[in-house]
């Protein structure tokens, strides 16, 4: 079987996940909306500002009456907040930062560059020409101008732009219900004792994590032992879930009975990705329910996860640009190796330079811990000490 090319199996999965029924819209307030994708776009209403204001504290004036050395009386006082009387000929108005330009004033001169005199008047040390410190009406926004693009996810900074429109609620995406479940009889939950052969199951606490990061509804199936029957009652147990994902037991080995299973409820397809980490991968459909499954090594879960199925969810939650940021950086060590398969190197990034992180065998996860990102080796090259290279962060493929 050839490997297949980690491109090609991410368009299929992102086809896969554009052509699954979109999810159903919700309107919720604001202070629930933080990570949630926006399900339409978001106009402005009115103008932002809806009218000329301050950018300073200082005087407001027609720029024409100002002269240098010259006073004008002060004939009102204008706080953010509070609306302005029309300005009087041959006066200024002493205003505050935001307050609204009263009708006539086209310009403001901040109080550093004027003297008060004691008599009611102020003193300009300069000239103030037209629109100073002025922020216009609509500056940042006209009625109808689209702020918010559908296909977002809501941060604080969206939040509170919508906020600034004056929207209560938003229109957002319901979340999108993952079931995970980790395979294998060596498997054994932290808190519980160890017998030989045994270990901790990791993958579990990853998959969950990474998918509550996503703003997933999370299902938690536990561990499923390498047990044919077992593992059928299990998955047809499974309820209202919109995705399956497991880690572990796809691949050819003898006790690999999830894939087994899956394919008598539905179908699967096995791939040898030419990626490492992450060789072997599963995608199908159980009843009816696509499945993703992912190899079980630690590393190798984190990189298929965050490289393959969090695209492929991202783009079930509607969210438009599903992949994550990356940028090139030099490299600060040499690699030799032509592979066959592309290389996600677990680097640290100091001044700038990808340093590479311990051993990278895909059973390690400690040394991700100490990582920044992974470093992209494409396949069939080599790279020199100050070659550059894309690196992925954990900072942006996590969020
Ligand atoms: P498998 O794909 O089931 O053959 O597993 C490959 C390797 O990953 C084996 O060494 C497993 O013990 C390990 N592994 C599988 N699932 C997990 C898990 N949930 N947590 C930690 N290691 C695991
Ligand atoms: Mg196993």
């Amino acid at each position: 079987m050839s490997l297949l090319n980690v491109d090609a199996a991410l368009q299929i999965l992102l086809e896969q996940a554009r052509a699954a029924e979109g999810l159903e819209t919700v309107t919720v307030a604001l202070a629930d909306a933080e990570n949630r994708v926006l399900a339409e776009p978001l106009l402005a209403q009115f103008a932002m500002p809806p009218w000329a204001n301050s950018s300073m504290d200082g005087y407001a004036v027609r720029s024409s009456e100002v002269r240098a050395g010259h006073a004008l009386p002060v004939s009102q006082k204008i706080f953010a907040g509070h609306s302005p009387e029309p300005l009087a000929q041959g006066t200024c108005a002493r205003i505050f930062t935001g307050a609204p330009l009263p009708e006539g004033a086209d310009a403001v001169e901040m109080q550093e560059n004027t003297a008060e005199l004691g008599d009611g008047t102020v003193r300009f040390s300069q000239v103030v020409p037209k629109d100073k410190f002025v922020r216009p009406k609509g500056q940042e926004a006209m009625p109808g101008d689209e702020i918010l693009p559908a296909g977002i996810r809501l941060g604080p900074i969206e939040l509170a732009m919508a906020a600034s429109l004056g929207c209560a609620s938003v229109t957002v995406r319901r979340q999108l219900r993952v079931a995970v479940v980790s395979t294998g009889d060596e498997l054994v939950e932290p808190g519980q004792p160890l017998a030989l052969g045994q270990i901790y199951n990791s993958n579990r606490t990853l998959l969950m994590q990474c998918l509550k990061r996503l703003n997933c509804s999370v299902v938690d199936m536990g561990i499923l032992p390498d047990d044919a029957q077992l593992t059928r009652e299990r998955l047809a147990a499974m309820r209202d879930v919109d995705l399956l994902i497991s880690s572990g037991g796809v691949s050819v080995g003898e006790a690999d009975y999830l894939g087994q299973v899956i394919r008598e409820e539905g179908e699967l397809d096995f791939w040898k990705l030419a990626l490492k980490p992450g060789k072997p991968f599963t995608l199908g459909r159980y009843q009816g329910v696509p499945v993703i499954g992912l190899p079980g090594n630690p590393t190798s879960s984190l990189v298929t996860f965050l490289l393959l199925a969090r695209p492929y969810i991202l783009t079930r939650m509607g969210v438009a640009e599903p992949l994550a940021q990356s940028f090139t950086v030099p490299v600060n060590f040499a690699i030799t190796t032509a592979g066959v398969r592309r290389e996600f190197i677990r680097v640290a990034l100091v001044e700038g330079r990808a340093e590479k992180m311990g051993h990278q065998c895909s059973g390690i996860l400690r040394n991700a811990t100490q990582a920044h990102g992974l470093l992209e080796l494409p396949e069939h090259s080599t790279c020199a000490v100050g070659d550059s290279l894309r690196f992925w962060p954990f900072s942006s493929l996590l969020n």
